[in-house]
């Protein structure tokens, strides 16, 4: 063995030592595991930081906001000279430092443009989103490509965490407890680059680095048994954190057989959706985001996308033909069946 290699075994056993030692610990299977982490926010840092400290294998972190001074006093990768810079980027510089052992991919990207490849790859993702709309994209995507994903939220002193088991456990929108008015806000000003693309700036929510640490703490646990393989001992409720009084609520969440996205009964495929001809495109795409909960869905029929002004009767649609509902929201189309009435 060089001298170089015995160095890195060296740094190797001594940098685990404390932690190979714990009951049902595997150092090999973190090697070996990817984690992807949606948002280098306050959850995002953590997170990444746990997971870079514990020597994780790969980690991929997706965000393309932009640090900014309001992020400091919680997104511990971050320093007043990082300001106006990538947080990707600059997490990815500071993780190397902290454990060079590990791999760190970093994507300046809107997560929905990531390669699925990249997500295919992953064994866990953590969700550490501030947006509503991206995070239901997420869920939707980590059950159509059957990955555990870890979702957690803060408001204030507030914070909740919920595992998502694709087809196993109930996912985000089999029983959505957040009111979706909250979950849209951001919970900080989005960086520069966000407000560019959104060209919009919301209201900053309340943010503690306290409940970050302790709801990040949990959604890190959670993701180190999936990838330690100690799945019956995932956690199964919904648990929703109050700091203030420092009470933990467990709540049951059953899966709903008629989710949309990971329900059995599909209740767009069972049911027929009540049209009638001479109905506006538009308005029909209104009653689809009203009862799927969507921001704003379009309709396709044999490929081609339907006009939002023009009527239903434009296109020779035929009974029991699908017409597909896209949407930004949901990572795959939604078969329907028009029924003329
Ligand atoms: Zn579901």
């Amino acid at each position: 063995m060089g001298s170089k290699n015995k160095l890195i075994v060296m740094r190797y056993s001594d940098r685990y030592s404390r932690q190979i030692i714990a009951d049902n610990w595997d150092q090999r299977k973190l090697e070996e595991s990817t984690v992807l982490v949606a948002g280098a926010g306050s959850l995002g840092c953590l997170s990444a930081l746990n997971f870079t400290l514990m020597g994780v294998g790969r980690i991929v972190i997706v965000d393309y906001d932009t640090v900014e001074v309001s992020n400091l006093n919680r997104q511990l990768l971050f320093s007043e000279e990082d300001v106006g810079k990538s947080k990707s980027v600059i997490a990815k510089i500071k993780l190397e430092k902290l454990n060079p052992l590990v791999k760190i991919e970093a994507y300046n990207t809107d997560i929905r443009n990531l390669n699925r490849k990249i997500l295919r790859d992953v064994q866990v993702i953590i969700d550490g989103l501030d947006s509503f709309e991206v995070r239901r994209w997420l869920n939707s995507i980590a059950v159509s490509l059957n990955k555990p994903l870890i979702h957690a939220g803060v408001y204030g002193w507030w914070g909740n965490i919920q595992v998502i088991l694709p087809h196993q456990t109930a996912c985000l929108e089999c029983q959505p407890l957040i009111p979706k008015s909250r979950l849209q806000q951001y919970c900080s000003p989005p960086g520069r680059a966000r407000v560019v693309k959104e060209k919009t700036v919301s209201k900053p929510t309340p943010i503690i680095n306290t409940t970050c640490m302790v709801v990040s703490g949990i959604q890190c646990q959670e993701a180190l048994k999936i990838i330690l393989g100690l799945r019956e001992n995932v956690l199964k409720e919904y648990i929703f954190y109050d700091g203030s009084h420092e009470k933990f609520t467990y709540m049951k969440v059953d899966r709903n057989p008629e989710c949309i996205i990971c329900g059995e009964k599909n209740i767009l495929e069972e049911r027929d959706f009540a049209v009638t001809s001479s109905e506006i495109v538009r308005q029909v795409e209104d009653r689809l985001n009203i009862l799927l909960g969507l921001e704003s869905c379009k309709l396709i029929y044999k490929g081609k996308m339907l006009n939002d002004d023009s009527k239903i009767q434009d296109y020779t649609i035929i009974e029991n033909e699908p017409v597909y509902v896209i949407s930004r929201d949901l990572d795959k189309p939604l078969k329907l069946r028009f029924k003329f009435v």
